[in-house]
């Protein structure tokens, strides 16, 4: 087996980014996890006072929301993650305002953007 065991160190973060970016999906499918079964149990709850029926109609809009979450959660994990990797690897940070006015760290050896991240 003739495997190139060496790697750049820019596909070596790549391959962290693609990881990290894989843990927080999973961790984002967590989080609709923890939401629905908060859910059911408010549903039950709530058939007790309002009757089965209203308590499903009342469940039935935050559950469809629910699935909205594991985008963000992704999204978050990830900056949180390559921040974490950067500042351990001691990368420069550059910080700037964006035209819409958000303010952008982004590093400058890795291209990590860590948005709105203090
Ligand atoms: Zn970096």
């Amino acid at each position: 087996m003739a495997e190139d065991t060496k790697q750049s160190p820019e596909s070596a973060e790549k391959l962290l980014r693609a990881r990290i970016e894989g843990t927080g999906l999973w961790l984002g499918f967590l989080a609709f996890g923890a939401i629905a079964a908060l859910l059911y149990a408010a549903r039950d709850h709530l058939s007790h006072r309002f009757g089965m029926s209203f308590a499903d109609i009342l469940v039935s809009i935050p559950a469809f929301f629910a699935i909205f979450i594991i985008f963000p959660v992704q999204r978050w994990h990830t900056a949180f993650a390559l921040r974490r990797y950067c500042a351990k690897h001691s990368h420069v940070l550059d910080e700037f305002t964006a035209n819409d006015g958000r303010r952008v760290v982004m590093c400058k050896r890795c291209s990590a953007m860590l948005i709105g991240i203090s």
